[in-house]
């Protein structure tokens, strides 16, 4: 059975980064020192806390995202295509002494990914706790991940707990998480990389993943999702560890993936869906989005998602 969205449609609140992938298209990667001719160079909306964003909002949330943007292009370019999916964007902070944050991608012809961040505007992010409290009230979720200054995240943390916000962490790109504050996450969701390094157990096989997820739940978090790519993910809760396969699609890239199925559990859950039910739905989200290219035009939208893995 489908999960259902309630009526209002949840609130969630995203707090994290944004940023213009520069892709650019390569027979190969170039030698030091070596001049190539691309094959092309597109600009993509991107960023975890833009792609948490429209991943939420496509599948029905309504959104408010808390970032920053530089006073440039990208900045203008992100801000619209964020608006354009309905995505409340008023406290997303116009800073003007850094750029947008950029990722420059490039792909060869293996499909080979290399990829060079730079953080720009959102190293500035900073927290104003009492507009963060307003919006957190009566929000069902605090959505965030580890692109932003971890100072930063750990304020937010505090503020959701004040608020009674739960909050859903995907500590990506994997940094140590401090102690205090496992008992402030409600739903914590990781890839095998993330839940090996932050468990120290392997949790590559969807039996290594249950360990895994279970270890980190014994820290104080109500819930884990160990995502395993192809082989889907494992769901953890105080009743045990279940494994929910994926469907098999033809992968193209897998940019957002991780992001797509973050949205879908996200708002699955804010609807007072079961967690297993919306661990299946951020499964079905995401296989649909590693058969597009690109972070943010790969997310598919829910009634997509409803339509083809019903
Ligand atoms: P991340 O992108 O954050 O590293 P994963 O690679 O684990 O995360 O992917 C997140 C989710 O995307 C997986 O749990 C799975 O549901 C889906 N997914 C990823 N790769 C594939 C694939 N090749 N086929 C089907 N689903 C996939």
């Amino acid at each position: 059975m489908n999960p259902t969205l309630s009526s209002p449609p949840p609130r969630i609140v995203v707090l994290g980064s944004l940023n213009m992938d520069i892709v650019l298209r390569v027979p190969h990667a170039p030698d030091a020192g070596e001049t190539l001719q691309g094959r092309s160079i597109t600009n993509v909306p991107g960023g975890k806390g833009g792609n948490q964003a429209v991943g939420c909002a496509r599948q029905g949330a309504r959104v408010q995202l808390v970032g920053c943007v530089g006073d440039d292009a990208h900045g203008r370019a992100l801000r619209d295509a964020l608006a354009g999916d309905g995505i409340d964007t008023a406290a997303v902070r116009v800073v003007p002494d850094a750029p947008t944050g950029t990722a420059l991608v490039m792909v060869d012809d293996a499909a080979q990914n290399r990829i060079v961040v730079i953080a720009g505007a959102n190293a500035q992010l900073e927290i104003d706790e009492a507009a963060l409290a307003t919006q957190l009230a009566g929000a069902a979720f605090l959505v965030t991940q580890f692109e932003t200054p971890l100072a930063q995240v750990g304020r937010a943390l505090q503020v959701a707990q004040r608020s009674a916000c739960k909050v859903m962490l995907n500590p990506s790109p994997m940094q140590p998480v401090d102690d205090a504050w496992w008992p402030l996450i409600d739903t914590l969701v990781v890839n095998e990389v993330e839940a090996r390094m932050l468990a120290g157990l392997p949790a590559d096989t969807p039996t290594e993943a249950a360990a895994a997820g279970q270890a980190l739940r014994a820290r104080g978090v109500a819930r884990v999702v160990v995502t395993l790519g192809a082989q889907g993910a494992v769901a953890v809760d105080a009743t045990g560890a279940r494994h929910h396969g994926a469907p098999v699609v033809k992968a193209v890239d897998t940019t957002a993936a991780g992001d797509t199925f973050l949205g879908a559990l996200a708002v699955a859950l804010g609807s007072g869906n079961g967690f297993d039910a919306a661990v299946g739905l951020g499964i079905r989200a995401a296989a649909l989005c590693v058969t597009q290219p690109g972070a943010q035009p790969s997310i598919p939208q829910r009634d997509a998602v409803l339509r083809h893995t019903s």
